[in-house]
Protein backbone atom coordinates (compact mmCIF):
# COMPACT_ATOMS: atom_id res chain seq x y z
CA UNK A 1 0.00 0.00 0.00
CA UNK A 2 0.88 3.65 -0.94
CA UNK A 3 1.36 4.48 2.77
CA UNK A 4 4.20 2.88 3.17
CA UNK A 5 5.81 4.88 1.15
CA UNK A 6 5.02 8.43 3.36
CA UNK A 7 5.23 6.08 6.71
CA UNK A 8 9.05 6.14 5.03
CA UNK A 9 9.09 9.58 4.46
CA UNK A 10 6.93 10.51 7.64
CA UNK A 11 10.38 8.79 9.48
CA UNK A 12 13.32 10.25 7.16
CA UNK A 13 11.78 13.05 7.08
CA UNK A 14 12.03 13.22 10.97
CA UNK A 15 8.07 15.20 10.94
CA UNK A 16 7.42 12.74 13.89
CA UNK A 17 9.53 14.04 16.14
CA UNK A 18 9.47 17.73 15.24
CA UNK A 19 5.98 19.21 15.68
CA UNK A 20 6.16 21.77 12.92
CA UNK A 21 8.61 21.16 9.82
CA UNK A 22 11.65 23.31 10.75
CA UNK A 23 12.32 25.07 7.25
CA UNK A 24 13.69 28.76 6.72
CA UNK A 25 11.13 30.82 6.45
CA UNK A 26 11.16 33.26 2.86
CA UNK A 27 11.29 36.87 3.23
CA UNK A 28 10.71 38.80 -0.04
CA UNK A 29 12.32 42.48 0.30
CA UNK A 30 11.23 45.02 -1.97
CA UNK A 31 12.92 48.68 -2.00
CA UNK A 32 10.66 50.43 -3.53
CA UNK A 33 11.62 52.94 -7.11
CA UNK A 34 14.64 52.46 -8.69
CA UNK A 35 16.42 53.12 -12.50
CA UNK A 36 14.51 56.00 -14.09
CA UNK A 37 12.21 56.55 -11.38
CA UNK A 38 13.52 58.06 -8.52
CA UNK A 39 10.72 58.35 -6.12
CA UNK A 40 10.36 61.41 -4.06
CA UNK A 41 13.15 63.85 -3.12
CA UNK A 42 14.36 64.82 0.01
CA UNK A 43 14.99 68.36 1.41
CA UNK A 44 18.94 67.30 1.24
CA UNK A 45 18.14 66.02 -2.80
CA UNK A 46 18.40 62.81 -1.17
CA UNK A 47 16.37 60.17 -3.80
CA UNK A 48 14.13 58.13 -1.80
CA UNK A 49 15.30 55.10 -4.71
CA UNK A 50 18.75 55.01 -2.89
CA UNK A 51 17.34 55.44 0.54
CA UNK A 52 15.32 52.58 -0.10
CA UNK A 53 17.47 50.42 -2.09
CA UNK A 54 20.43 50.48 1.43
CA UNK A 55 17.64 49.77 3.81
CA UNK A 56 16.64 46.96 1.68
CA UNK A 57 20.13 45.72 1.58
CA UNK A 58 20.60 46.28 5.10
CA UNK A 59 17.10 44.23 5.83
CA UNK A 60 18.60 41.34 3.68
CA UNK A 61 22.17 41.05 5.72
CA UNK A 62 20.29 41.22 8.79
CA UNK A 63 17.26 38.78 8.08
CA UNK A 64 20.08 36.28 6.70
CA UNK A 65 22.09 36.51 9.35
CA UNK A 66 18.91 35.54 11.90
CA UNK A 67 18.21 32.58 9.01
CA UNK A 68 15.53 33.26 6.90
CA UNK A 69 15.71 32.59 3.01
CA UNK A 70 15.96 36.16 1.61
CA UNK A 71 14.26 37.34 -1.91
CA UNK A 72 15.60 40.98 -3.56
CA UNK A 73 12.85 42.35 -5.94
CA UNK A 74 16.29 44.08 -7.07
CA UNK A 75 19.46 44.47 -5.09
CA UNK A 76 21.21 47.74 -7.62
CA UNK A 77 19.63 50.88 -9.43
CA UNK A 78 17.11 49.18 -11.53
CA UNK A 79 13.72 50.00 -12.72
CA UNK A 80 10.96 47.55 -11.90
CA UNK A 81 7.40 47.63 -12.74
CA UNK A 82 4.79 47.41 -9.11
CA UNK A 83 3.57 44.19 -11.30
CA UNK A 84 6.87 42.59 -11.67
CA UNK A 85 7.80 42.95 -7.74
CA UNK A 86 4.42 41.61 -7.13
CA UNK A 87 5.23 38.32 -9.54
CA UNK A 88 8.79 38.28 -8.01
CA UNK A 89 7.25 37.34 -4.80
CA UNK A 90 4.07 34.83 -6.47
CA UNK A 91 7.18 32.78 -8.41
CA UNK A 92 9.02 32.22 -5.07
CA UNK A 93 6.81 30.37 -2.50
CA UNK A 94 7.45 33.16 -0.14
CA UNK A 95 5.95 33.86 3.40
CA UNK A 96 5.81 37.58 3.36
CA UNK A 97 6.70 40.81 1.37
CA UNK A 98 7.73 43.94 2.43
CA UNK A 99 8.29 46.62 0.45
CA UNK A 100 10.54 49.52 1.47
CA UNK A 101 10.04 52.94 1.10
CA UNK A 102 10.26 56.74 2.58
CA UNK A 103 7.47 59.43 2.50
CA UNK A 104 7.30 62.76 0.72
CA UNK A 105 4.01 65.33 1.86
CA UNK A 106 3.75 69.03 1.26
CA UNK A 107 3.45 70.28 5.04
CA UNK A 108 7.36 69.93 5.79
CA UNK A 109 6.23 69.22 9.51
CA UNK A 110 4.97 65.91 8.88
CA UNK A 111 7.23 63.16 9.98
CA UNK A 112 7.26 59.58 11.20
CA UNK A 113 6.98 56.18 10.46
CA UNK A 114 3.28 54.35 8.92
CA UNK A 115 2.89 51.04 7.75
CA UNK A 116 0.46 50.37 4.38
CA UNK A 117 -1.45 46.99 3.92
CA UNK A 118 -4.50 46.20 1.98
CA UNK A 119 -7.73 46.09 4.52
CA UNK A 120 -10.58 44.22 2.72
CA UNK A 121 -12.81 46.11 5.40
CA UNK A 122 -11.93 49.85 3.38
CA UNK A 123 -12.13 48.19 -0.22
CA UNK A 124 -11.27 50.73 -3.03
CA UNK A 125 -13.95 50.15 -6.03
CA UNK A 126 -11.45 51.12 -8.68
CA UNK A 127 -8.31 49.07 -7.06
CA UNK A 128 -9.63 46.02 -6.37
CA UNK A 129 -7.59 43.84 -4.44
CA UNK A 130 -6.80 39.73 -5.05
CA UNK A 131 -8.72 37.33 -3.28
CA UNK A 132 -6.24 35.95 -1.73
CA UNK A 133 -4.72 38.88 -0.36
CA UNK A 134 -8.39 39.94 0.54
CA UNK A 135 -8.76 36.26 2.84
CA UNK A 136 -5.02 37.58 4.22
CA UNK A 137 -6.54 40.77 5.61
CA UNK A 138 -6.06 39.59 9.40
CA UNK A 139 -2.43 38.65 8.43
CA UNK A 140 -1.43 41.60 7.08
CA UNK A 141 -2.49 43.80 9.70
CA UNK A 142 -0.71 41.45 12.17
CA UNK A 143 2.60 41.49 9.95
CA UNK A 144 2.15 45.36 9.47
CA UNK A 145 1.24 46.49 13.34
CA UNK A 146 4.09 43.72 14.75
CA UNK A 147 7.27 45.63 11.94
CA UNK A 148 5.29 49.29 12.88
CA UNK A 149 5.85 48.66 16.45
CA UNK A 150 9.34 47.38 16.86
CA UNK A 151 10.34 50.27 13.87
CA UNK A 152 9.28 52.51 16.06
CA UNK A 153 10.79 51.11 19.02
CA UNK A 154 14.44 50.72 17.67
CA UNK A 155 14.14 53.71 15.51
CA UNK A 156 12.52 55.93 18.58
CA UNK A 157 10.59 58.13 15.20
CA UNK A 158 7.08 59.45 15.72
CA UNK A 159 4.41 56.74 15.04
CA UNK A 160 1.77 57.54 12.38
CA UNK A 161 0.07 54.27 12.52
CA UNK A 162 -1.25 51.45 10.42
CA UNK A 163 -2.67 52.74 6.73
CA UNK A 164 -5.20 50.82 5.13
CA UNK A 165 -4.01 51.10 1.56
CA UNK A 166 -4.91 49.83 -2.18
CA UNK A 167 -1.40 50.12 -3.65
CA UNK A 168 -0.65 47.65 -5.96
CA UNK A 169 2.44 45.88 -3.96
CA UNK A 170 -0.13 45.60 -0.79
CA UNK A 171 -3.35 44.37 -2.71
CA UNK A 172 -2.70 41.99 -5.67
CA UNK A 173 -0.21 39.44 -3.97
CA UNK A 174 -0.81 36.54 -2.42
CA UNK A 175 0.85 36.39 0.38
CA UNK A 176 0.84 38.41 3.76
CA UNK A 177 2.38 42.22 2.10
CA UNK A 178 3.03 45.41 4.10
CA UNK A 179 4.68 48.80 2.84
CA UNK A 180 6.72 50.40 5.24
CA UNK A 181 6.76 53.94 4.80
CA UNK A 182 9.88 54.75 7.14
CA UNK A 183 10.68 58.54 7.24
CA UNK A 184 9.64 61.56 5.90
CA UNK A 185 12.51 62.90 3.37
CA UNK A 186 10.05 66.02 3.29
CA UNK A 187 10.81 66.70 6.73
CA UNK A 188 14.09 68.50 7.72
CA UNK A 189 14.42 66.06 10.88
CA UNK A 190 13.27 62.57 9.25
CA UNK A 191 15.38 63.72 6.28
CA UNK A 192 18.26 63.77 8.13
CA UNK A 193 17.56 60.54 9.54
CA UNK A 194 17.51 58.80 6.49
CA UNK A 195 20.69 60.33 5.33
CA UNK A 196 22.49 58.73 8.47
CA UNK A 197 23.91 55.33 8.14
CA UNK A 198 23.42 54.44 11.39
CA UNK A 199 19.81 55.26 11.65
CA UNK A 200 18.79 53.54 8.20
CA UNK A 201 20.68 50.47 10.09
CA UNK A 202 18.29 50.95 12.90
CA UNK A 203 15.17 51.37 10.88
CA UNK A 204 16.12 47.90 8.88
CA UNK A 205 16.41 46.39 12.28
CA UNK A 206 13.76 47.43 13.49
CA UNK A 207 11.70 46.17 10.72
CA UNK A 208 13.47 42.54 10.84
CA UNK A 209 12.45 42.73 14.76
CA UNK A 210 8.55 43.36 13.31
CA UNK A 211 9.20 40.08 10.76
CA UNK A 212 10.33 37.98 13.52
CA UNK A 213 7.85 38.94 15.94
CA UNK A 214 5.38 37.61 12.99
CA UNK A 215 7.36 34.63 11.64
CA UNK A 216 10.05 33.66 13.12
CA UNK A 217 12.78 32.30 10.75
CA UNK A 218 12.69 28.90 11.24
CA UNK A 219 8.71 28.60 10.74
CA UNK A 220 8.27 28.63 7.33
CA UNK A 221 4.07 28.59 7.11
CA UNK A 222 4.14 28.89 3.33
CA UNK A 223 2.36 26.50 1.94
CA UNK A 224 -0.68 27.81 3.94
CA UNK A 225 -0.53 31.46 5.42
CA UNK A 226 -3.83 30.84 6.82
CA UNK A 227 -3.41 28.18 9.43
CA UNK A 228 -1.28 29.83 11.24
CA UNK A 229 -2.90 29.48 14.99
CA UNK A 230 -5.73 26.91 13.66
CA UNK A 231 -5.89 24.25 15.61
CA UNK A 232 -4.94 21.62 12.77
CA UNK A 233 -2.00 23.58 11.59
CA UNK A 234 0.74 20.96 12.79
CA UNK A 235 -0.84 18.76 11.01
CA UNK A 236 -1.86 20.15 7.80
CA UNK A 237 1.56 20.96 7.24
CA UNK A 238 2.77 17.94 7.96
CA UNK A 239 1.16 16.64 5.12
CA UNK A 240 1.90 19.75 3.45
CA UNK A 241 5.55 18.29 3.99
CA UNK A 242 5.02 14.73 2.30
CA UNK A 243 3.05 16.17 -0.44
CA UNK A 244 -0.16 14.83 0.77
CA UNK A 245 -2.03 18.12 0.84
CA UNK A 246 -2.67 21.08 -1.28
CA UNK A 247 -3.71 24.35 -0.86
CA UNK A 248 -6.18 26.63 -2.42
CA UNK A 249 -5.64 29.89 -3.81
CA UNK A 250 -6.66 30.95 -0.59
CA UNK A 251 -4.54 29.25 1.04
CA UNK A 252 -5.98 25.90 2.68
CA UNK A 253 -9.43 26.83 3.83
CA UNK A 254 -9.50 24.59 7.16
CA UNK A 255 -12.63 25.41 8.02
CA UNK A 256 -14.31 24.61 4.95
CA UNK A 257 -15.80 21.63 4.11
CA UNK A 258 -14.39 18.95 2.39
CA UNK A 259 -16.24 18.07 -1.23
CA UNK A 260 -16.31 14.39 -1.91
CA UNK A 261 -14.06 15.06 -4.77
CA UNK A 262 -11.15 16.26 -2.84
CA UNK A 263 -11.76 13.84 0.22
CA UNK A 264 -11.01 11.36 -2.86
CA UNK A 265 -8.03 12.92 -4.28
CA UNK A 266 -6.54 13.53 -1.09
CA UNK A 267 -7.18 9.70 -0.43
CA UNK A 268 -5.50 8.35 -3.70
CA UNK A 269 -2.43 10.18 -2.79
CA UNK A 270 -2.29 8.47 0.36
CA UNK A 271 -3.28 5.19 -0.31
CA UNK A 272 -3.04 5.29 -4.24
CA UNK A 273 -5.87 3.31 -5.45
CA UNK A 274 -5.19 4.76 -8.95
CA UNK A 275 -3.57 2.37 -11.08
CA UNK A 276 -1.21 3.05 -14.07
CA UNK A 277 -1.68 0.91 -17.05
CA UNK A 278 0.86 -1.69 -15.20
CA UNK A 279 -1.10 -1.99 -12.62
CA UNK A 280 1.80 0.50 -10.38
CA UNK A 281 1.00 2.81 -8.19
CA UNK A 282 2.03 6.44 -9.35
CA UNK A 283 4.98 7.67 -8.94
CA UNK A 284 5.04 9.50 -5.63
CA UNK A 285 7.36 12.45 -4.47
CA UNK A 286 8.98 10.23 -1.51
CA UNK A 287 10.49 7.84 -4.47
CA UNK A 288 13.78 8.44 -3.15
CA UNK A 289 12.85 6.61 0.43
CA UNK A 290 10.90 3.76 -0.42
CA UNK A 291 13.54 1.52 -0.95
CA UNK A 292 13.72 -0.80 -4.23
CA UNK A 293 11.39 1.88 -6.13
CA UNK A 294 9.53 -0.65 -7.88
CA UNK A 295 5.78 -1.39 -7.46
CA UNK A 296 4.80 -3.54 -4.69
CA UNK A 297 2.64 -6.34 -4.93
CA UNK A 298 -0.34 -5.04 -7.02
CA UNK A 299 -2.88 -3.98 -4.76
CA UNK A 300 -5.90 -6.17 -4.63
CA UNK A 301 -8.79 -3.71 -5.80
CA UNK A 302 -11.16 -6.99 -4.80
CA UNK A 303 -10.36 -6.37 -0.81
CA UNK A 304 -11.60 -3.13 -0.68
CA UNK A 305 -14.76 -3.73 -3.02
CA UNK A 306 -17.15 -5.52 -0.57
CA UNK A 307 -20.15 -4.53 -0.39
CA UNK A 308 -20.02 -0.68 0.17
CA UNK A 309 -22.25 0.42 3.00
CA UNK A 310 -23.93 3.80 1.65
CA UNK A 311 -25.98 6.64 2.55
CA UNK A 312 -28.51 5.53 -0.17
CA UNK A 313 -28.36 1.70 -1.50
CA UNK A 314 -25.46 0.50 -3.47
CA UNK A 315 -25.54 1.17 -6.97
CA UNK A 316 -23.90 -1.44 -9.14
CA UNK A 317 -19.99 -0.30 -9.92
CA UNK A 318 -19.92 1.94 -12.77
CA UNK A 319 -18.00 4.39 -14.51
CA UNK A 320 -17.61 8.05 -13.50
CA UNK A 321 -19.83 9.05 -16.61
CA UNK A 322 -22.24 6.68 -15.88
CA UNK A 323 -23.64 9.45 -13.44
CA UNK A 324 -25.85 12.41 -14.50
CA UNK A 325 -23.82 14.75 -12.79
CA UNK A 326 -20.57 14.35 -13.55
CA UNK A 327 -18.55 15.64 -16.53
CA UNK A 328 -15.81 15.00 -18.47
CA UNK A 329 -14.69 18.46 -17.88
CA UNK A 330 -14.59 18.02 -13.82
CA UNK A 331 -11.11 18.62 -12.04
CA UNK A 332 -11.19 15.05 -11.17
CA UNK A 333 -12.81 12.90 -13.68
CA UNK A 334 -10.25 10.31 -14.10
CA UNK A 335 -10.16 9.88 -10.08
CA UNK A 336 -13.62 10.01 -9.53
CA UNK A 337 -13.67 7.38 -12.24
CA UNK A 338 -11.48 4.97 -11.15
CA UNK A 339 -12.96 5.26 -7.90
CA UNK A 340 -16.28 4.61 -9.06
CA UNK A 341 -14.99 1.45 -11.24
CA UNK A 342 -13.20 -0.09 -8.32
CA UNK A 343 -16.31 0.42 -5.92
CA UNK A 344 -14.48 2.51 -3.75
CA UNK A 345 -17.28 5.25 -4.03
CA UNK A 346 -20.59 4.45 -4.42
CA UNK A 347 -23.06 6.89 -6.36
CA UNK A 348 -27.17 7.58 -5.07
CA UNK A 349 -30.30 6.59 -5.67
CA UNK A 350 -31.16 8.94 -7.89
CA UNK A 351 -28.00 8.29 -10.29
CA UNK A 352 -25.46 11.24 -8.69
CA UNK A 353 -22.10 10.79 -7.37
CA UNK A 354 -22.00 14.73 -5.62
CA UNK A 355 -18.47 15.26 -6.49
CA UNK A 356 -19.01 18.52 -5.18
CA UNK A 357 -21.14 17.83 -2.18
CA UNK A 358 -19.76 18.15 0.72
CA UNK A 359 -18.66 14.98 2.72
CA UNK A 360 -20.29 13.69 5.36
CA UNK A 361 -18.00 12.38 8.18
CA UNK A 362 -19.80 8.91 8.32
CA UNK A 363 -19.01 9.03 4.44
CA UNK A 364 -16.10 10.14 5.24
CA UNK A 365 -15.12 7.47 7.76
CA UNK A 366 -16.40 4.61 5.49
CA UNK A 367 -14.10 5.54 2.62
CA UNK A 368 -11.41 5.96 4.91
CA UNK A 369 -11.57 2.58 6.14
CA UNK A 370 -11.92 1.10 3.35
CA UNK A 371 -8.52 2.68 2.01
CA UNK A 372 -6.83 2.12 5.28
CA UNK A 373 -7.77 -0.82 6.42
CA UNK A 374 -8.66 -3.37 3.98
CA UNK A 375 -11.04 -6.79 5.15
CA UNK A 376 -7.88 -8.56 6.51
CA UNK A 377 -6.31 -6.13 8.77
CA UNK A 378 -9.96 -4.93 9.72
CA UNK A 379 -10.96 -8.44 10.94
CA UNK A 380 -7.46 -7.97 13.20
CA UNK A 381 -8.27 -5.18 14.51
CA UNK A 382 -11.62 -5.04 15.71
CA UNK A 383 -13.00 -8.07 17.70
CA UNK A 384 -16.01 -8.16 16.83
CA UNK A 385 -17.97 -8.87 20.37
CA UNK A 386 -17.11 -5.60 22.16
CA UNK A 387 -17.49 -3.17 18.88
CA UNK A 388 -19.62 -1.17 21.08
CA UNK A 389 -20.33 2.10 19.52
CA UNK A 390 -18.68 5.02 21.24
CA UNK A 391 -21.08 7.68 20.21
CA UNK A 392 -24.17 8.53 21.74
CA UNK A 393 -25.71 9.39 18.00
CA UNK A 394 -24.57 6.89 16.21
CA UNK A 395 -26.71 4.12 16.61
CA UNK A 396 -25.19 0.17 16.23
CA UNK A 397 -27.22 -0.27 12.98
CA UNK A 398 -26.54 2.65 11.35
CA UNK A 399 -24.95 2.43 7.94
CA UNK A 400 -21.43 3.88 9.05
CA UNK A 401 -21.52 2.64 12.87
CA UNK A 402 -18.76 -0.33 12.18
CA UNK A 403 -15.92 1.84 10.34
CA UNK A 404 -16.80 4.95 12.71
CA UNK A 405 -16.07 2.40 15.75
CA UNK A 406 -13.25 1.08 13.76
CA UNK A 407 -11.77 4.14 13.17
CA UNK A 408 -12.57 5.78 16.70
CA UNK A 409 -10.96 2.59 18.53
CA UNK A 410 -7.51 3.24 16.60
CA UNK A 411 -7.85 6.46 17.81
CA UNK A 412 -7.69 8.28 14.32
CA UNK A 413 -10.99 10.09 14.34
CA UNK A 414 -12.48 12.24 17.00
CA UNK A 415 -15.95 13.19 17.89
CA UNK A 416 -17.72 16.98 17.70
CA UNK A 417 -17.88 16.59 20.96
CA UNK A 418 -17.52 13.64 24.09
CA UNK A 419 -19.78 10.84 22.54
CA UNK A 420 -21.00 12.89 19.73
CA UNK A 421 -19.92 12.17 16.17
CA UNK A 422 -22.34 14.27 13.76
CA UNK A 423 -22.41 11.53 11.55
CA UNK A 424 -24.16 13.71 8.74
CA UNK A 425 -22.03 16.65 9.05
CA UNK A 426 -19.99 17.82 6.82
CA UNK A 427 -16.19 17.01 7.21
CA UNK A 428 -13.75 20.39 7.58
CA UNK A 429 -10.59 20.05 5.42
CA UNK A 430 -9.03 20.38 8.82
CA UNK A 431 -10.60 17.49 10.26
CA UNK A 432 -9.90 15.59 6.95
CA UNK A 433 -5.86 16.22 7.64
CA UNK A 434 -6.13 15.46 11.26
CA UNK A 435 -7.88 12.12 10.37
CA UNK A 436 -5.03 11.37 7.72
CA UNK A 437 -2.33 12.85 10.03
CA UNK A 438 -3.43 10.65 13.18
CA UNK A 439 -3.41 7.64 10.90
CA UNK A 440 0.19 8.22 9.40
CA UNK A 441 1.59 9.52 13.02
CA UNK A 442 0.41 6.29 14.83
CA UNK A 443 1.85 3.89 12.31
CA UNK A 444 5.03 5.43 12.28
CA UNK A 445 5.36 5.12 15.62
CA UNK A 446 4.65 2.02 15.70
CA UNK A 447 6.81 1.09 12.74
ZN1 LIG B 1 7.94 55.47 -2.51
Amino acid sequence: MRYKQWLAAFIAMGLLASSSAAQAAKVVVDAGHGGYDPGAIGVYGLREKDVNLDIALKLQKILTEKGYDVVMTRDSDIYLSLKERVDIAGGQQADLFVSVHANSYGNPNTRGAMVLYYDDAYPQADYPASEAMKALTPESRELAQKVLDKFVQIVGVENRGLLPSSVYVVRMGSIPSILVETAFLSNPEDSALLADEEQRTLMAEGIAGGIEAYLPPGQAAALFPDLRGHWAQEAVERLGELGLVQGTGAGYEPDRAMTRAEWMALLERAFGFARDEAGCPEPSVSQAVYEDGVCEEPQNIADHAEAAPSAADAIPPAGAADYTDVSPDHWAFELLDQAARSGMLDGYEDGTLRPDQPVSRAEAASLFRRLALPEAEKQETAPAADMRQPFADVSADYWAAADIALLERAGWIDGVAPSRFAPDKPLTRAEAASLLDKFISRRASES
